[in-house]
């Protein structure tokens, strides 16, 4: 079906009336405001037009023989093709129930007869407005849904290559730090001073870059579709994280404290990895000489979500989890807030601080897997919050 196509300023219009004297002085007026025009003197001759071209917006008398116009707007409405085009009754009828109806059958204004030109511009000119912001939605909404499509391929794409990259590169490293390693055992102190150095360098390097290829496969294995979501008890997970962090937590005599903590749908060992770089992260950020305190809070608290597969913004609101993850370190500057969930971002040197600057990369990745989102909130030299959240 064709479109008639109409200037930005003007807009196809069909008139339905089968007063002849109506339909010539709405159409002149229409007409005369720049506006292209059809004419229907009755509702099967709308149809044979609107069939030929869809128009922009129906102007649709109540009071005609055979089929009538609220039976005409029903059809209408019920058509995948029509049903979005804007209809506004014209009708003699001024009593409430009238115009009830009108509304009830898909109506969206109602004109009282005998008309006042300005009354009838200014209501026409309304419903285009309208139309057209819609238009303009949906068409916004078509190319932002083939935006996120390309950006999610070309995401995937990117996390097979890290995979495959990390994983190949293993086996070449493996045998280079095994021979780094027997040169350190073999002939440490056989030969001079500076190749022992250059051996220590090697044997280094070469255990920096397994740390790197381990944490780059951790994060592009965070995406794979295999994963498990289930009701997972996060007082569990941080028991087993604070486990794994034993050894720092007595180097750096940290105390960990946490609210009693949800259950929630997810994946434990993702769980697990991501309070893991955040409290650990806590913990290796601290500041000498202050003693250490990271707190584990929660809340559950509503949040407004807006329907986007509907062309009329709705919204619902749905419960989640808040969780905080309070520390009393360095703190970080509020320009580097974004910089840091970016693989490979950090904002000190090793020598100050070990890591590869991919845990909140990885931390990010999770939340987004669990439909939450994750910030920070940070002061220099007193301490940084990062916050998620998960849906209840
Ligand atoms: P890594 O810890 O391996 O450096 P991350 O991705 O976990 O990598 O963190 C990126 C950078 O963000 C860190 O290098 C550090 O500069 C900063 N950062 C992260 N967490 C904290 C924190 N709790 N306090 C201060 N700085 C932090």
């Amino acid at each position: 079906m064709n479109t008639i196509s109409a200037d930005e300023s003007n807009g196809y219009i069909l008139i339905v009336d089968d007063q002849p004297n109506n339909l010539r002085l709405l159409s002149t007026t229409l007409t005369n405001a720049g506006y292209k025009v059809k004419n229907a003197i009755s509702a099967q001759m709308a149809l044979v037009g609107i069939q030929a071209a869809l128009p922009e917006l129906i102007l649709l008398d109540i009071m005609m023989p055979d089929l009538n116009g609220y039976e005409l707007c029903q059809q209408l409405k019920a058509s995948p093709e029509t049903q979005n085009i804007p209809v506004i009754f014209l009708s003699a009828l001024d009593d409430e129930d009238s115009k009830l109806k009108a509304f009830e059958f898909g109506g969206v204004d109602y004109i009282t007869k005998p008309f006042q030109v300005k009354e009838v511009l200014a209501r026409v000119q309304n419903q285009l407005t309208i139309v057209r912001q819609q238009q303009k939605l949906a068409q916004q909404n078509i190319q932002l849904q083939q935006l996120n499509v390309e950006l999610a391929r070309s995401n995937k794409d990117l996390e097979e290559f890290a995979y495959i990259a990390s994983h190949d590169l293993r086996s070449p490293l493996q045998t280079m730090k095994a021979f780094a390693y027997l040169l350190d055992q073999k002939y440490q102190g056989l030969l001079d001073n500076k190749a022992d150095r250059y051996i220590t360098r090697i044997v280094q390097a070469t255990n920096r870059m397994e740390q790197l290829i381990q944490d780059l496969l951790n994060y592009s294995r965070v995406g794979t579709n295999t994963i498990q979501f289930k009701q997972t008890d996060c007082n569990k997970v941080v028991a087993e994280v604070l486990i794994n962090l034993q050894a720092a937590i007595n180097v750096s005599g940290a105390v960990i404290t946490y609210d009693k903590l949800p259950i929630v749908r997810g994946n434990a060992t993702q769980l697990e990895q991501l309070f893991q770089n955040l409290i650990g992260n806590g913990i290796k950020f601290r500041r000498p000489d202050i003693p250490v305190e990271v707190k584990i809070s929660v809340e559950e608290r509503k949040k407004n979500v807006s329907l986007s597969s509907s062309s009329i913004q709705e919204s619902e609101e749905r419960s989640e989890w808040l969780f905080g993850i309070h520390d009393n370190g360095i703190g970080i500057e509020p320009q580097y807030f974004d910089r840091i969930f970016q693989v490979f971002q950090r904002l000190h040197t090793i020598e100050e601080y070990p890591g590869t600057g991919i845990g909140l990369a990885i931390a990010k990745k999770i939340v987004d897997r669990h439909q939450g989102e994750i910030w920070l909130e940070s002061s220099l030299d007193l301490g940084t919050t990062f916050y998620f959240t998960i849906p209840v």
